[in-house]
């Protein structure tokens, strides 16, 4: 397939802004070609708009090519971009499976793009007759393994089987990846020109706060990609601590087996508890849990200062409430309160 019949025609001889740091892109000198401040405070100089330092160490971590890796403003700037890419305003459509996480419909909205929502199996399971079908008039189908808030990841074969039946964009968001039983499908890229991974600094890596999502794709969409998006988007602070975070991949892997631990006792814990209903397993770093007013239950953790989230009125997620795991102490705090809990 060519990724060229699916992105805008519109776009196809777009010329991208050229800044200077891309038309020089030597490290020694005196640079007087951007307009800065010659004074030096750390942050005066215009950061490199590909982030290649960067991007050679998310490289060799993932396993993947550095010309197949786009840094974005947060994985939303990466939804955005792809969305302005392949959809044409007023006329294209995307789709997504249902329910999962907002920013789809919210990017797609505010393209002008219609969603299309495709509604999961009772059990939280792909439906791939539905999906097949539904996405067929899609420019972009958006799958989230593990899905919020639903918790679970799908297998790789019923995604590759997604890839095989469809001529459209295929973007597998992995936020919560680092947290799965199930494999990324960073792997398959090599296999699916069509394939989009989309993957996070925001949840393991504990830098919600800095904005840094990753874009795994084909050479040709990632080189698409970086002719639209902002000259500067990822910015020198965040640059920097994102290369010193790299440094300690250990200790972040640390975090993750305490999440992972957190994670079975909390879920053991709560399916002692007669007030709720239903455990959903998950594959992330939050449990989804079913009680029979969710409403009522949300209102009195929020009386005691427990904040979760109440995803009643989502798709499939009647009285369900999504708790994130947090430290032993704040799941203590948690599991004693619901206990008290009389619905
Ligand atoms: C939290 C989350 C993200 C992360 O978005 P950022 O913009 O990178 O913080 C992406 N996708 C899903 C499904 C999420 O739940």
């Amino acid at each position: 397939m060519k990724i060229e019949t699916l992105i805008r025609p519109d776009l196809l001889d777009l010329k991208p802004y050229s800044s200077a740091r891309d038309e020089y892109t030597g490290k020694e000198g005196v640079f007087l070609d951007a307009n800065e401040n010659p004074f030096e405070n750390g942050v005066n100089r215009y950061p490199d708009p590909l982030q290649k330092e960067l991007k050679e160490k998310i490289s060799v971590l993932k396993k993947v090519n550095s010309s197949q890796i786009f840094l974005g403003n947060g994985s939303d700037e990466c939804i955005d971009l792809l969305i302005r890419l392949f959809c044409i305003p007023g006329k294209d459509k995307i789709a997504s499976i249902s329910p999962s996480y907002g920013m789809y419909k919210v990017s797609a909205k505010i393209n002008q793009v219609e969603l299309t929502e495709i509604l999961l199996n009772e059990d939280f399971s792909l439906n791939m007759d539905r999906l097949i079908d539904g996405a067929k008039n899609s420019k972009i189908i958006f799958i989230c393994s593990p899905n919020n808030p639903t918790g679970n990841a799908f297998s790789k074969s019923d995604i590759c089987t997604v890839l095989e039946n469809t001529d459209t964009l295929v973007v597998i968001d992995e936020a919560y990846i680092d947290f799965s039983s199930e494999e990324s499908m960073i792997s398959e890229l090599s296999n699916f020109p069509n394939l989009v991974v989309l993957q996070t600094f925001s949840k393991a890596y504990g830098l919600a706060g800095l904005r840094l999502g990753m874009m795994f794709g084909s050479e040709e969409v990632i080189s698409w990609i970086n002719k639209i998006k902002p000259p500067y988007n990822i910015n020198q602070l965040t640059q920097n601590t994102a290369l010193a975070k790299l440094t300690e991949v250990e200790k972040v892997n640390d975090q993750i087996k305490i999440i992972l631990a957190e994670r079975q006792r909390i879920s053991g814990e709560l399916q002692n508890i007669p007030s709720i209903d239903y455990v959903y397993p998950s594959d992330s770093n939050f449990i989804l849990i079913k009680v029979k007013d969710s409403n009522k239950l949300y209102n009195y953790l929020v009386l005691n200062k427990i904040i979760a989230r109440n995803r009643h009125g989502q798709p499939l997620c009647d009285n369900c409430i999504r708790i994130t795991i947090g430290t032993v102490e704040e799941n203590d705090v948690m599991l004693d309160k619901i206990k008290e809990f009389n619905d």
